[in-house]
């Protein structure tokens, strides 16, 4: 082995060793980022505010949530209270952003920090389901079209399946007249969540659409295969012809599917999303 060469290896192996403690280094940051306890919202587990911040980042990253919009999860040991950020875009949320509100939309401890104005969506929907865990509120671009249309939302394939059981269209101007479309009150909030009814989505008229599930997961999840659902029927109705959607007995099978493989899609998104929290 010539010393040239000795040189040379040396110098290779000394650089991968760097950049398997960069990784090293980046792993624990983020790791450390995740599992910081919040001094704010005491006995919350830090995995459940990784949740939200990954699922705001991660709608805004796929186009679905842009500067407006909201993920929430219901408190994990006080089922009167919910998490939300603070007023903010969601492709900016961090875990320091989230606050506890009751069910009334009051924050708990807002220290001057500002509140979103549609926040009575999320405390009448956890007011009227106690199955849902998670709420997410868009406008996707996709599912305009639907909230605006007589054709109703229709399953196209097995991701989107929980819209087999029907998709309701909820019409602000039927309850209120002409407003500014935006859910700013608990008796709008309370007339939002009595059209959802029993389902999984809701579209809402000229405005976007909620979604819920068990987990914030499932509640982002919906939220992208809804978006992703709408562009694809008008796709398939620009085609012509009478379209074969999933049946309502295919859909609660695909459903259940989708709830089992969660973890999947969901480490991806993670691992995207992560990144962006760096400092
Ligand atoms: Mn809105």
């Amino acid at each position: 082995m010539t010393r040239k060469f000795r040189w040379t290896r040396m110098a290779a192996g000394l650089a991968r060793f760097g950049v398997l403690v960069a990784l090293g280094l980046l792993a624990g940051r983020f790791d450390a980022s995740a599992q910081t306890p919040s001094a704010a919202l005491p006995g919350v587990d830090p995995a459940l505010l990784e949740d939200i911040v990954v699922g705001s980042r991660i709608l805004a990253d796929f186009g679905v949530l842009d500067g407006f919009g909201h993920v929430s999860a219901r408190h994990p040991t006080n089922p009167n209270h919910f998490l939300m950020s603070r007023s903010l875009a969601p492709a900016l949320v961090t875990a320091d952003d989230i606050m506890e509100f009751d069910l009334d939309g009051n924050p708990v401890d807002a220290r001057g920090r500002n509140v979103f104005l549609e926040r009575f969506i999320h405390a009448e929907i956890y007011r009227a389901r106690p199955d849902v865990m998670s709420v997410v509120h868009t406008h996707s671009p996709g599912v305009i079209p639907f909230s605006v249309s007589n054709v109703p939302l229709r399953a196209m394939y097995h991701n989107p399946s929980f819209l087999a059981v029907g998709v309701p269209v909820w019409d602000i101007r039927k309850d209120f007249g002409d407003t500014n479309m935006l859910v700013s009150n608990q008796a709008i909030g309370k007339s939002l969540a009595s059209a959802l009814s029993d389902k999984p989505v809701a579209l809402m008229r000229g405005h976007g659409d909620v979604t819920v599930g068990p987990t914030v997961k499932m509640a982002v999840f919906r939220a992208y295969y809804t978006d992703v659902n709408a562009k694809l029927q008008a796709q398939a109705l620009a085609l012509g012809g009478e379209p074969n959607y999933l049946t309502p007995g295919e859909g609660v099978k695909a459903d259940q599917t989708n709830f089992a493989v969660m973890d999947r899609i969901w480490n991806l998104w993670r691992l995207k999303i992560l990144p962006t929290l760096a400092k």
